[in-house]
C-alpha cells in the first residue's frame, strides 16, 4: 500500500465476476518478491495520516473491471514472474472490502502456476477473510503500530481485527511478510516497536519484517483532493534509526529488511 502507481487500467466489458480497482502495476518490485503484477483495489476503511492513495478511499470511485479483464493481462507477464520468483499480489486500498473480487483472481492465478500475494491491513471481519486466504500463497500484513491509540491516531480505526487477523494467519501457519511504517514522533515509540517484535516472532510464520521509512511522495495527491495533510512537517526517519529499529526485531529472531 506504500507503491507508486505506473498504469492505467484496460477496459473490455466481458462476463465474469466483477471489482474496481484504482489502478495495475505491471512489473511491480516493492509489493512482495520477484517482478509482480501489482492490482491497486479501491476502496479503503482505515485513513492513515501518510497514505500514499488517498484517492483510492472510496469504493465507489476508481474503474470496475472484470477478472476476465484481468486474466488476460496478468499472463502476458509471466516470463518476468517466472525468472524472479515473482506473481500477482493484490493491494490497495483495502482488497478485502472486495473479498469474492479477489479470491476469483487468485484462485484463477493459482490454477495458471502464478504466485499470489495479499496486501492488507487485516481490518476486515475474519469470516470475510477465510475464503480469500484459501487462494492466496503470501500474506503482506501492515501492522501500523502496536500501541492502539497510536494506531487510531494513525488509521482512524481499532488495532484489535489486525492482532485477530495476524493470530489466525499463525493457526494457519500462512507465510505471511509484516510490514511497518517507522514515521518520526509517531510510530516510532521504541517500547512498542518492541512489543510488535515480541508479537510478531510468538507467530511463527513470519518470514520477513520489512521497515518502511516514512516519506512524503503522497503529499500532492492530498493537496489535489483538497484534504488536510497531518505529517507535511514530520521528517523520514534517519538511517540510524531504521537500523535502530531492524535491530530491535533481528534480536527477536526475525528475518527484517
Ligand atoms: S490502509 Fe492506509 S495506507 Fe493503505 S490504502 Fe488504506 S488508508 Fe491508505
Amino acid at each position: 500500500m506504500q507503491s507508486s502507481i505506473s498504469q492505467s487500467p484496460i477496459a473490455t466489458p466481458k462476463t465474469s465476476v466483477k471489482g474496481r480497482i484504482h489502478s495495475l502495476e505491471s512489473c511491480g518490485t516493492v509489493d512482495g518478491p520477484g517482478i509482480r503484477f501489482v492490482i491497486f483495489t479501491q476502496g479503503c476503511p482505515l485513513r492513515c495520516l501518510y497514505c500514499h492513495n488517498p484517492d483510492s478511499r472510496c469504493i465507489r470511485e476508481g474503474q470496475e473491471v472484470t477478472v476476465d479483464e484481468l486474466m488476460t493481462q496478468i499472463p502476458k507477464y509471466r516470463s518476468y514472474m517466472r525468472f524472479s520468483g515473482g506473481g500477482v499480489t493484490i493491494t490497495g486500498g483495502e482488497p478485502l472490502m472486495q473479498p469474492e473480487f479477489v479470491r476469483e483472481i487468485f484462485r484463477r492465478c493459482q490454477d495458471q502456476g502464478i504466485h499470489t500475494a495479499l496486501d492488507t491491513s487485516g481490518y476486515v471481519n475474519l469470516d470475510v477473510a477465510k475464503p480469500v486466504l484459501d487462494h492466496v500463497d503470501l500474506v503482506l500484513l501492515d501492522i501500523k503500530s502496536f500501541d492502539p491509540k497510536i494506531y487510531f491516531k494513525i488509521t482512524n480505526v481499532s488495532l484489535e481485527p489486525t492482532l485477530a487477523f495476524a493470530q489466525y494467519l499463525s493457526e494457519i501457519k500462512k507465510p505471511t511478510w509484516i510490514r511497518f511504517v517507522l514515521v518520526p514522533n509517531l510510530s516510532d515509540n521504541l517500547e512498542s516497536i518492541e512489543g510488535l517484535a515480541q508479537f510478531v516472532s510468538s507467530l511463527g510464520n513470519v518470514e520477513n519484517v520489512e521497515i518502511l521509512p516514512f516519506h512524503k511522495m503522497g503529499e500532492y495527491k492530498w493537496q489535489q483532493l483538497g484534504y488536510d495533510y497531518q505529517l507535511k512537517d514530520t521528517p523520514s526517519p534517519t538511517p540510524q534509526q531504521v537500523q535502530q529499529v531492524m535491530e530491535i526485531f533481528q534480536r527477536q529472531g526475525l528475518h527484517v529488511q
